[in-house]
């Protein structure tokens, strides 16, 4: 019986959205902030944040903290996904500016920390359009998160997998992961609420699942109170099924990329997603 959930520890961040650019690069400083101090609190926490752009802001105002993100991601306690500057809309900017996204993001990660982001990372976008996995491929990524369209749009939606191969336009493939439900969640115990509805997803669909929580929007990231709830039902339900749900703990998990995926014999082309989406807006 397949009960496997990986916790994607993630802070959404909109660096401008019913606030202007300054909040948001005080947002992006404080989330970090709060994401290394959980991480001296509880010891198997990993915190998974994409965005070039915002390790930028935190290396020309806080230096130090900057170090230690860099100490954490050696460890392998802080996870870089999304090689891109900034999470952007992908149905109207050009095959231009993508690629520049990945070439100045993976240059500028390859050049501060010594790695790459494997795992494109692009949650709140309304579509995605047929060249990204040969954009992404191109720039050292073979992995695909995202979220729209989602469950709400099931309608228009073609498929139910959460975990396929994608085909872009020209032949690439990627492995791709639509969030089953939302990027994060509240701050109180409804982590470990939602933990367990993706324990449920995990049998009923029999493969494992990635539950992405913490807060977000406007930063925030775990707090404490996700992680003492994620805590409390790793203890009462114990046995190894549940271990997973801190993949770190997992000796088989222990050095993967948490977004490395499984392949389902589905293949899509990314056109149908690009299709729902003008569907949408129209
Ligand atoms: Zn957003």
């Amino acid at each position: 019986m397949m009960r496997e959930v990986h916790l994607i520890g993630n802070a959404h961040l909109d660096p401008v959205w019913l606030w202007n650019w300054q909040e948001g690069y005080t947002e992006v400083l404080s989330t970090f902030r709060s994401a290394l101090d959980r991480m001296k609190e509880n010891g198997s926490y990993v915190f998974t944040c994409a965005g070039a752009l915002y390790y930028r802001w935190v290396e020309e105002t806080a230096p130090e903290m900057f170090q230690e993100i860099s100490r954490r991601i050696k460890e392998g306690r802080w996870v870089i996904a999304g090689g891109w500057w900034i999470q952007p809309d992908c149905n109207l900017p050009s095959g231009e500016s993508f690629v520049r996204q990945g070439l100045y993001a993976q240059r500028y990660f390859y050049e501060k920390f010594g790695i790459m982001a494997k795992t494109g990372y692009n949650v709140d976008s309304f579509g995605h359009h047929a060249m990204i996995p040969q954009i992404l491929k191109g720039s050292g990524m073979d992995a695909y998160v995202y979220m729209r369209p989602g469950e709400g749009d099931e309608k228009r939606y073609p498929f139910q997998e959460n975990v396929f191969l994608w085909e872009g336009a020209d032949g690439s493939r990627i492995k791709a992961y639509r969030i089953p439900d939302e990027y994060s969640s509240r701050p109180f115990g409804e982590a470990a609420e939602k933990a367990e509805q993706y324990l449920e997803m995990s049998e009923k669909q029999s493969q494992p699942v990635m539950c992405f929580y913490g807060v977000g929007n406007h930063g925030g990231g775990p707090t404490r109170e996700n992680l003492k709830a994620l805590d409390s039902l790793l203890a009462s339900e114990g046995g190894d099924a549940y271990v997973e749900l801190y993949y770190l703990l997992h000796p088989q998990i222990k050095n993967l990329n948490p977004f490395n995926l499984w392949v389902l014999g589905s293949i899509y082309i990314s056109d149908i997603m690009l299709f729902q989406n003008v569907l949408r807006c129209a």
